[in-house]
């Protein structure tokens, strides 16, 4: 087996893009694929700050690696549940990867910011919804008070893909239509979020990781089993495994000819939430709402 392109050696074989390629040739092509994303997607310029969302995991510390390996500016961000052993052995992974590169990174204790204990959250039904929405508020909250323009996050081509069939099952059209690993700005209050790693396969990450020798957790979180995007991952790549591709061209065609099937999406009225002033569509937002909710329970239990 040979590399396509020197004509050495080839040591991976990637099949959706139909390529044998030799360690060198492999991150090349890797290295390209993320530029490409960044610079085709517009995702963020040189002058921009980049907060870049860290879990410990293969994705976001690679995405971490390869935005630093291209000199733009960035820190990392750990938002921490308070998950006994998972949580702890997370921010090892990325106090060891910010100390090697010498970059900034900030622990946000989500039990701190909440004034709950998040775990007890996600003993119900829909946690990984409730943790996701938690995330997401504080991911946007600290970069929007602390100046940064631009929240990068780890994730990857199994990840989208399985958002949009997701999507495409349940006919949500209106988060079918937003897909994209360039979700813009509204305001002051609501950040640039993408996903510079959305061409790559976890195959290609984790490969890419070992060879840059990025220590990583491995472990899964331990609340992430029955999620539903893993059945829809599962359901992919069976077809990807019969059909070598099928995933690239789903999500990325999609990607392309979204703009010809949906008509241009009217602006949506944003108001600031009468609880916590960030950007909303409803009077009080989803996390203000929950949180209020969850509050008033505890007071309840505790009488
Ligand atoms: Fe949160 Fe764990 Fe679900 Fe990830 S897998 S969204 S960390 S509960």
């Amino acid at each position: 087996m040979n590399c396509k392109i020197c004509g050495n050696k080839a040591s991976f074989k990637l099949k959706s893009h139909n390529l044998k390629l030799c360690e060198e040739d492999f991150k090349v092509f890797l290295d390209r694929q993320f530029r490409r994303a960044i610079t085709d997607m517009k995702m963020f310029n040189r002058q921009e700050s980049i907060l870049v969302a860290v879990s410990g995991g293969k994705d976001s510390l690679l995405c971490w690696h390869l935005i630093n390996k291209l000199a733009y500016r960035s820190e990392g961000v750990f938002l921490d549940l308070g998950i006994e052993g998972f949580s702890s052995a997370s921010k090892d992974k990325i106090f060891k990867f910010a100390k090697e590169r010498e970059l900034k990174f900030k622990v946000l204790k989500v039990e701190e910011l909440t004034g709950l204990d998040i775990r007890m959250m996600l003993k119900k039904k829909r946690f990984c919804a409730v943790c996701g929405m938690v995330k997401r508020y504080w991911l946007n909250r600290y970069a929007y008070e602390n100046g940064f323009s631009v929240i990068a996050t780890g994730h990857n081509l199994e990840d989208e893909s399985a958002v949009l069939l997701g999507n495409i099952l349940h006919w949500q059209l209106g988060y079918i239509r937003r897909q994209s690993p360039r979700l813009d700005a509204v305001g002051s209050k609501l950040i640039r979020r993408v996903k510079p790693l959305y061409k790559m396969s976890e195959y290609e990450i984790r490969t890419y990781a070992r060879l840059e020798g990025i220590d990583y957790l491995s472990d899964s979180c331990p609340f992430k089993k029955g999620n539903t995007q893993d059945i829809y991952k599962e359901a992919l790549s069976l077809i990807e495994e019969y059909s070598p591709g099928t995933r690239n061209n789903f999500l990325f065609q999609f990607l392309d000819k979204k703009e010809d099937i949906f008509e241009k999406e009217e602006s949506v009225q944003l108001n600031e939430c009468s609880k916590c002033g960030m950007l909303t569509t409803q009077e009080t937002c989803s996390y203000s709402k929950l949180i209020g909710k969850e509050k008033a329970r505890y007071e309840l239990q505790e009488k």
